[in-house]
């Protein structure tokens, strides 16, 4: 006998233990299983030219025998190795053991088991033995694997003559249980959980001594049928299933296109990002059908990098299942119908950000980078798609808004405004944001790093530029206070040129827009410093540099004091200059070259 591995363990004294209400769910999660083993073979089959499968003989039989409470489930897919065996029932599948660890840490146990994901476990409510008596399709031996919960498991090599998989369960024999076996109450689950199921599900009955099989699905892929007669719950649980989720979708999508190109397509958005979703692993695509029958596993072709989170299956009689791959992708229909379920996808997502906020509000917590990133990657090419989904914290609002939201709520300004940082209230605190919100300014908060990059893409949304409001052009001012900061500026040029060379910066002004604050920093257009920091940070060896201006309240007391030290001694000026600078940057949030130097210049200037 071979132990579990400690997670599987875990999982499997939850399922013997259960006092979960939902028991019966096991049924779906092994036919579920069944199915996928079908879809697999044939799947192989089709890449295979010597395959004599044939599609209609492709079925899952449930056969009960209640002298001995077995239930059984077998199929005519795939089948299992004796590694397969191992790998695959020894120990919880990799995604499946990495969801339930997500769950466990946030849910109470009983719940993990209602959660999808936990699959062939879920046998152990129900069973106190079970068996997989399975050949593979690429294999001559057959081997039985039992197991009679947590001690462990027994692997040897058994008979079966076909390939395929039968999991037979012994059911426990509390009164409770008796219902799993009888047949009514099976085709009853089957039609309830199992309904979409695309192979026939027979069940084995036997009257007078005549053996029947009688198909209990409907066959019909859910894809397919009218939406008004489908509930809620049976297109979730489709997608739970299917996509092997553990959470319902935020959303499906459900076209029937007819008259030149015919095509049925079920897209769901999921809730959350799958634990690979922002990796190099992650592979998008939609689930490909011809009249029902699976030709692709994921059709790349059919969605754009940007909508890659979406989830779903296409079917269209239009498509011929001989069809190779490459020939696929230079199909016209294809392009057709992605060019169709991009607009469903856009105008759902539209729906739910007007209609449905806190829904989108999670979308855009989950798959909202991904969005910024289409606008990004395609040098802002597919801008116009996409910017009417960017949602960004509005001060004013406190709030996460649309650029459309921003434009209404804000109708004389010229501009839109926005400000960089590491978070909200960091950003909040820099001077030059303090002040302009003072000023009763709304100012988009952004604190991902794409955020500036996008808008840099972007040029403009609708006809208002993008205006970084630590940029040193910007203007807030009313035209008095714009004349007086001019000529002060203009009478204090030696000064500030003397300032200027000592730092080699860009330039040193003074400024208006500073409330309380001594001094601050902004940068010309181009680069703006928040942007030197995320490209600094990068690992290549490219570094820029803002062109950096230092710009001093002109009402804060360091203002009459640079004067007065101009007069009376340029030195002690020189040290100042350097100490202010020093601030503005750690302001920022920018590293200082000299921090020993300028540590002793503060001490200095403080014992005067
Ligand atoms: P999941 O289905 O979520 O991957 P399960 O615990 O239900 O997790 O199943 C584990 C694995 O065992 C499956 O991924 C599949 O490879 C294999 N398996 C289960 N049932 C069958 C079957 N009837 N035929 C072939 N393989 C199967």
């Amino acid at each position: 006998m071979k132990e579990f591995k400690t997670e599987s363990k875990r999982l499997m004294e939850l399922m013997i233990n259960s006092i979960y209400t939902n028991k019966e769910i096991f049924l779906r999660e092994i036919i579920s299983n069944a199915s996928d083993a079908i879809d697999k073979l044939h799947y192989q089959s089709l890449t295979d030219k010597k395959s004599k499968i044939k599609i209609d003989d492709f079925a899952i039989i449930i056969k009960v025998d209640k002298p001995s409470r077995t239930l059984t489930i077998s199929d005519n897919g795939i089948g299992m190795t004796k590694d397969e065996l191992e790998t695959n029932l020894g120990t919880i599948a990799k995604s499946g053991s990495l969801d339930f660890k997500e769950q466990n840490k946030k849910k109470e146990n009983i719940d993990i088991i209602g959660q999808f994901g936990v699959g062939f476990y879920s046998a152990f409510m129900v069973a106190e033995k079970v068996e997989v008596l399975s050949k593979s399709y690429n294999d001559v031996d057959a081997y039985s694997w039992t197991s009679t919960g947590t001690e462990g498991y027994t692997i040897k090599k058994s008979n079966k003559e076909s390939y395929g998989t039968d999991v037979i369960l012994t059911i426990k024999s509390d009164e409770e249980y008796n219902r799993f076996l009888e047949d009514y109450e099976l085709k009853n689950l089957i039609k309830k959980y199992s309904d979409y199921i695309t192979y026939p599900i027979k069940m084995e009955t036997t009257l007078d001594n005549e053996t029947k099989l009688e198909t209990i699905n409907s066959l019909i892929p859910l894809w397919r049928r009218n939406k008004k007669d489908i509930k809620e719950d049976e297109y979730n649980t489709f997608y739970l299933d299917k996509f092997n989720d553990y959470e319902k979708p935020l959303t499906h999508i459900h076209i029937k296109a007819e008259g030149t190109l015919e095509y049925n397509s079920l897209l769901y958005i999921p809730s959350h990002t799958s634990y690979d979703y922002y990796t190099k692993e992650y592979e998008k695509g939609l689930q490909l059908y011809s009249n029902g029958v699976l030709i692709m596993e994921k059709c790349q072709d059919l969605i754009p990098d940007y909508y890659s989170f979406v989830k779903g299956v296409v079917d269209s009689p239009d498509l011929s299942l001989n069809i190779s791959r490459e020939m696929l992708q230079q199909t016209r229909i294809l392009k057709t119908i992605a060019n169709n379920i991009e607009k469903h996808i856009k105008n759902e997502l539209i729906d739910m950000q007007t209609n449905k906020k806190e829904d989108y509000a999670k979308f855009w917590e989950e798959f909202g980078l991904q969005i910024k990133m289409g606008i990004y990657n395609s040098f802002g090419m597919d801008k116009e798609k996409l910017q009417d989904l960017l949602m960004f914290y509005s001060s004013k609002e406190n709030k996460l808004i649309s650029l459309k939201e921003y434009l209404d709520n804000n109708k004389d300004e010229k501009a839109i405004y926005y400000a960089c940082g590491n978070s909200i209230d960091q950003i909040k605190t820099l001077p030059q944001v303090e002040s302009a919100i003072s000023k009763n300014k709304d100012i988009l908060l952004c604190t991902n790093y794409l955020d500036e990059f996008v808008f840099k893409t972007m040029l403009k949304y609708e006809d208002k530029d993008f205006k970084n409001i630590c940029s040193n052009d910007i203007d807030l001012d009313t035209t008095e206070e714009k004349e007086e900061l001019k000529k002060l500026n203009e009478n204090s040029k030696d000064l500030l040129d003397l300032m200027k060379t000592e730092l080699n910066i860009q330039e040193v002004k003074f400024t208006n827009k500073l409330k309380n604050h001594p001094v601050c920093l902004s940068s010309t257009e181009e680069v703006s410093i928040e942007m030197e920091k995320v490209i600094n940070a990068m690992p290549t060896n490219d570094s820029i540099n803002a062109q950096k201006i230092l710009e001093i309240n002109s009402k804060h007391p360091i203002a009459k004091k640079l004067q007065d030290l101009y007069i009376n001694d340029k030195e002690e000026l020189k040290k100042y200059s350097k100490v202010l600078y020093a601030q503005a940057r750690l302001i920022e949030g920018l590293p200082i070259d000299n921090p020993t130097e300028i540590s002793n210049l503060i001490c200095d200037i403080l014992t005067k």
